[in-house]
């Protein structure tokens, strides 16, 4: 049999991997070495070499996205279709189980994902029915309390109880949130995995059959499983399966969300005959950015330990810019964006990476104003937004009345007068008959226990929902979409909204109608054998929803990626910008109060350096305005930890810029004097008397011939001549 194709382009190391027996595996290497190449390797090496059914493989990946290409590549490395291959997160891997198994689950069939949005607000009602003050104790502590146990695989019951009023508060909190939950038929993300995990535990019987069917289980990214995932991938392998665990130490980035990259030793325990492959070649980046990541990450103690190194060119040196502020900082980022499309490239080859989502407003409208297409990864997700959730709890109840969630979000969604006190009655009726808020309203209606007006409104909203499902039961999903954003109201409503809001919320309506149009259902998990065949289209598309991690393309064509730094893994770019290098923004400020955490952002900041292929820009602002105030941040110290040799620092047109860290410069040029500004500074506000007011940003010559950049409010950044400016200084 002829598998040269799957092992021409390999090196010597990833072809042991692809080849080693069948047996457990764990491959430990840096980033771009080839560990996701490997694992796709590996799988059309067990089909095609070692004679595996793809039905006998699960593969776990950490985004769907990932998941979709690497069936993709598998595909064409075959040249056959694997449709029966399992690919997907490990949540996504879960919900299937649990749409599969809902009986043994005990779960209701039509059970409803709740995703973070959801679950917050679950919980705020939660702690209102127990009296709980939300100053005391903030509902998104509590979330994270709950999830945190769960990931570590615990119970309400099974979280001790304690003597300190936080523990005991949350437990029952915890408590009576899964008894809500229970009634409601209500999963968050945490619980999918939780309850799959359980259902091997409490069912021999379907354990046995998942174990007999995979034997081959594959998992990227290992280093940042957490408890329970572990647990339920080491009692799904039992005696018989077989692992290939791949990952790397220096990359594990969600320790604050339960990840334990312990896991990595643990599996070498664990499992049998573990046989360990390291890879340490790079194909990714050019030479210069290696010594970067590699000199960055010695920083940390406890590694693995391993260099990378590459064959190829050492490439440019790695820019860093200091803006005056976030401003001057995101019009850069534009800027060299647009330098890079001018010379040939394509947006899609450039990423703008930042620590958190709140930067992303500011380098979002120097792209529009630059006119350079952008895509936001993960912000706020399509189907997070306020009008697409409306309209999806609205094709929620068509297909569930009992939905509390959807119920709550629409009842009053357009207006329709009524009022908070209306539906505390409504869920008083509900807590008191253990019913859903859909029969609370009817009983509350038949038995008079509404006021009259309020029921006249009730019956109202109750008749319209009934009629949306008569009329959608024969409509294929996107006539379905459409009907439930015309005939309720919801498309009027939020058209009408002022300005450009209500005109994008439009938009992102109708972007749905088209969603739903190109929806052709799940393609991680294609049915099969009828196991899943009584779920329609349209409960498959509301699940998919919730699971949809923020991966969607909304905009057609090319565009540069703007995401954050965690959800950046994996992926690589030619040019890459890291913005906002700032102590106290990255290192985020939360990880200095906790020991360990400043690792993780070192680890973190290793991720994004290493994303880039060809060119990698630091960027950062002296002052930023976040969440509606100025801080001034010290540059971070990750700057310092690239070696100088390796960094240039940008100077505007020859202009001066402001040595970071030390004091001294350290463009490898060598160190330069201030200008000096007869009368001004930088960051000092004028008055100029066409322009009006502005900000010096920077100035560049001297004497005569001295060229001062003023950062103008309504003209935006301009040179002026100083010799001819007649700048008024303001402060
Ligand atoms: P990360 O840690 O960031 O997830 P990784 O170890 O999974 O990285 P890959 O994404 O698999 O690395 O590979 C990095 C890049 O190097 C990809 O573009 C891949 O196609 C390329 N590559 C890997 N191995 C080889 C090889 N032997 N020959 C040529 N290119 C390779
Ligand atoms: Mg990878």
């Amino acid at each position: 049999m002829d598998v040269t194709h799957i092992l021409d382009q390999l090196n010597d190391r990833q072809r042991d991997a692809v080849t080693a027996p069948v047996g457990n595996h764990l491959v430990i290497a840096g980033a771009g070495s080839g560990k996701t190449r490997v694992l796709v390797h590996r799988i059309a090496w067990l089909i095609e070499a070692e004679q595996v059914s793809p039905q006998g493989i699960l593969a776990v990946t950490f985004t769907n996205k990932a998941a979709a290409e690497m069936r993709s590549r598998i595909e064409s490395l075959l040249g056959i279709s694997v449709r029966t291959l399992w690919v997907g997160t490990f949540h996504g891997i879960a919900h299937r189980l649990l749409r599969m198994h809902w009986q043994e689950a005990g779960l209701p069939q039509n059970f409803q994902i709740l995703d973070a949005d959801d679950q917050l607000r679950l919980v705020k009602r939660v702690m209102r029915a127990l009296d709980l003050d939300e100053q005391k104790w903030p509902p998104r502590q509590a979330v994270w309390f709950i999830n945190g146990q769960k990931d570590e695989g615990r119970r309400a019951r099974e979280v001790p109880a304690g003597d300190d009023l936080f523990q005991i508060t949350h437990r029952r909190i915890y408590e009576a949130y899964e008894e809500t939950c229970q009634e409601g038929g209500l999963v968050d993300f945490a619980e999918l995995l939780l309850r799959s995990h359980e259902i091997w535990l409490t069912r021999p019987d379907l354990l046995d059959h998942y174990q007999r069917r995979f034997g081959h289980l594959l998992v990227d990214e290992f280093q940042d499983t957490n408890t329970i995932q572990y647990a339920w991938l080491r009692v799904l392998a039992g005696r018989t399966g077989k692992v290939m665990a791949v990952g790397d130490d220096d990359q594990s980035i969600y320790g604050w969300r339960g990840a334990r990259i312990e896991n990595i030793h643990r599996f070498r325990e664990d499992f049998a005959d573990v046989g360990v492959i390291r890879l340490e070649q790079n194909y990714r980046s050019t030479g210069t950015i290696l010594r970067a990541a590699n000199a960055l990450i010695g920083n940390n103690a406890d590694r693995l330990g391993k260099e990378l190194w590459t064959e190829g060119a050492d490439g440019d040196p790695i820019q860093v810019y200091s803006g005056y502020n976030d401003l001057d900082e995101a019009r850069f980022v534009a800027e060299r964006t647009q330098d890079w499309i001018q010379a040939g490239g394509s947006p899609d080859e450039v990423a703008v990476l930042y620590r958190s989502n709140a930067q992303s407003r500011v380098l979002e409208e120097a792209m529009l104003r630059a006119q350079i297409p952008y895509r936001i990864y993960g912000g706020v997700r399509f189907f997070e937004r306020v009008e697409i959730k409306n309209a999806l709890a609205y094709m929620r109840l068509v297909h569930d009345r009992h939905s509390d969630p959807a119920f709550e979000r629409v009842v009053n969604t357009p207006t329709r007068g009524i009022g908070d006190k209306t539906l505390e009655a409504v869920r008083e009726i509900a807590r008191a008959r253990q019913v859903s808020l859909w029969q609370a309203t009817k009983l509350g209606i038949e038995e008079k226990l509404l006021a009259p007006r309020a029921a006249a409104k009730l019956v109202e909203f109750l008749k319209l929902v009934d009629e949306l499902a008569a009329a959608c039961a024969e409509q294929s999903l996107h006539e379905l979409a459409d009907t439930c954003i015309q005939a309720t109201g919801l498309l009027d409503f939020h058209a009408r909204e002022r300005g450009e809001r209500g005109l994008a919320r439009k938009e992102n309506l109708e972007e749905l109608v088209s969603a739903c149009r190109q929806f052709t259902g799940d393609l991680v998990f294609p049915l099969e054998d009828g196991a899943s065949a009584e779920v329609s289209v349209l409960e498959e598309f509301l699940d998919q929803v919730a699971l949809d991690s923020g991966e969607r393309e909304s905009q057609a064509g090319p565009a540069v990626q703007m995401m954050t730094l965690h959800s950046a893994k994996g992926l690589e770019f030619p040019l890459v910008f890291l913005s906002g290098m700032e102590e106290g923004l990255f290192p985020h400020r939360m990880s200095a109060e906790e020991p360990g955490r400043i690792e993780e952002e070192r680890r973190l900041c290793y991720v994004g350096i290493t994303r880039a292929m060809k060119q990698l820009y630091l960027t950062y602002a002296e002052t930023r305005r976040l969440h509606g105030q100025d801080t001034y941040n010290r540059p971070s110290r990750f700057l310092t930890e690239v070696p100088s040799a390796l960094v240039q620092e940008v100077r505007m047109g020859g202009a001066v810029s402001r040595p970071y860290g030390s004091g001294r410069s350290r463009a490898a040029g060598g160190s330069f004097a201030e200008v000096d500004l007869p009368g001004l500074r930088m960051g000092q506000r004028v008055h100029h008397a066409k322009f009006g007011e502005g900000i010096v940003l920077q100035s560049e010559g001297s004497g005569e011939r001295a060229r001062v950049q003023i950062n103008f409010q309504d003209v935006g950044a301009k040179w002026l001549m100083m010799g001819y400016a007649n700048l008024e200084p303001l402060d």
